[in-house]
């Protein structure tokens, strides 16, 4: 099972490679030796990570050529927009129409889109936040592996389930071998090529112990890392990356600092962007995003999460409805609906039509039974799978009940690819953001 189609290196100047996949041409950063012109590569998120040999290569692009036009086509007939449709509001047509043509909405625009209620603007808005996703990044669609590697959590955030007062919870940490194995089995037995290592903010783990198991997985396996284990101040970001880490996932959750503040009992929104903007700098892609339904949020605020993601300039935006688990302080919330999560996926899109991932999060396919295939019609090109070992999965209890909490890597990939062919998608990433100075 493969989730990246190998390039072919056409030219490499410093460390950029120019890389050429059945004809188009993709920029990625280059940290191995001796690559050059003609070599077969593995690029995941704009970063060379492997060089594989030219008969492996060229077999599976034998396999992927004619799928991936197949695919392809599939993905325009189903990106198509009728800018003519009736029924539609004549401001947001207006808004609409400019975003199809190039024209990024502004916040006041944006905040216009998700007021806006009848299904003829939402079709349309969701339809032209799917054609400029296919327009400018084509069909491919990113596939990470999530890999719940402890459920010990030192703060109190007032939804979460594995918070430190919910003390009824059953608590498990990975070893540095179990994560080790269970990251070498997803890339060497599954074909992921991103791994995201994620736990609570969880003290049992030293920084440096968290970087040992980095490095080791990238000595014994070519993978894409991001980390999640929460705040773990500026120097621990950069041993992080030191050892091989490339990618951040961290949630602001709101940009409202009074909110913020409200849900987080002692920790402050200022914090968490200092982490994201400082790793930002420090090379590190990020994947950073909200909740959407917080009590007491606006959609003014949902407005101000959006840019500031993109302001964050976010590699992928990850925004979930807020699910709060019933044994916590906000447990009685209910979640909002699902039309709710696709006006925010439809309107990062808009704002950031060129380059952007936008991830269907796991929470909003607990949320939905339909939630990648709509999100995914609807300016999303990302999923992710959970690797994480079964027996420990239900513990990492966020929330309850969450999406393919019991189901095998196998039946995952299984379903997911089905569904990204239904659609026309590729499981690759080709796509490349510019990366700040790695
Ligand atoms: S949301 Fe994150 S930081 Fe807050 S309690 Fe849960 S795992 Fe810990």
């Amino acid at each position: 099972m493969c989730y990246a189609i190998p390039g072919r290196v056409k030219s490499v100047r410093d460390k950029t490679v120019l890389v050429d996949y059945f004809g188009e041409e993709k920029k990625a950063y280059n940290e191995i030796d001796g690559l050059s012109a003609g070599d077969y590569i593995y690029a995941q998120g704009g970063y060379v990570i492997e060089k594989i040999p030219a008969p492996e290569a060229e077999a599976i692009l034998s396999v992927w050529k004619e799928t991936f036009f197949e695919l392809q086509e599939v993905d325009v007939l189903l990106s198509r927009v009728d800018l003519e449709a009736k029924g539609i509001d004549p401001r947001v047509g207006r808004i609409l129409d400019r975003a199809a043509n190039g024209r990024k909405p502004s916040k006041d625009e944006v905040l216009e889109l998700l007021n806006h209620e009848d299904t003829g603007s939402l079709t349309l808005f969701f339809k032209i936040a799917n054609f400029l996703r296919q327009k400018n990044l084509k069909n491919s669609c990113c596939v990470h592996g999530i890999l719940e590697i402890s459920n010990y959590c030192s703060e109190s955030c007032a939804y979460c389930g594995i918070s430190s007062h919910h003390r009824g919870l059953s608590r498990y940490r990975m070893s540095p071998e179990e994560i080790v194995s269970a990251a070498c089995e997803a890339v060497g037995k599954y074909g992921f090529k991103a791994l995201v290592l994620q736990s609570g903010e969880d003290a049992g783990y030293r920084v440096e112990e968290l970087a040992g198991v980095i490095r080791t997985i990238k000595e014994k396996t070519p993978a894409l890392i991001f980390v999640s284990f929460g705040e773990v101040g500026i120097q621990g970001l950069e041993k992080l990356y030191q050892a091989g880490a490339r990618g951040l996932l961290m949630r602001f959750e709101t940009s409202n600092p009074e909110l913020y503040g409200r849900f987080h009992p002692g920790a402050k929104l200022e914090t968490r962007l200092e982490h994201l903007r400082k790793a930002y700098e420090m090379g590190y892609m990020i994947i950073t995003g909200g909740l959407i339904g917080l009590p007491g949020q606006t959609r003014k605020d949902l407005a101000d999460d959006i840019s500031l993601t993109r302001d964050l300039r976010a590699e992928m935006y990850s925004f979930g409805p807020f699910l709060p688990h019933p044994e916590t302080p906000l447990g009685e919330v209910l979640p909002v609906g699902e039309t709710e999560v696709l006006k925010v996926l439809a309107a990062s899109r808009l704002i950031d039509p060129l380059e952007a991932k936008i991830l269907v999060t796991t929470a909003f396919e607990t949320l939905s039974s339909e939630a990648r295939r709509k999100g995914l019609l609807a300016g999303a090109n990302s999923v992710m799978m959970n690797i994480t070992p079964v027996e420990y999965r239900r513990q990492y209890a966020i929330y309850p009940n969450r999406a393919w909490e019991n189901d095998l890597i196998e039946k995952q990939i299984e379903e997911t690819i089905s569904l990204l062919r239904s659609l026309g998608r590729a499981p690759t990433d080709l796509s490349v953001r510019e990366k700040s100075n790695p």
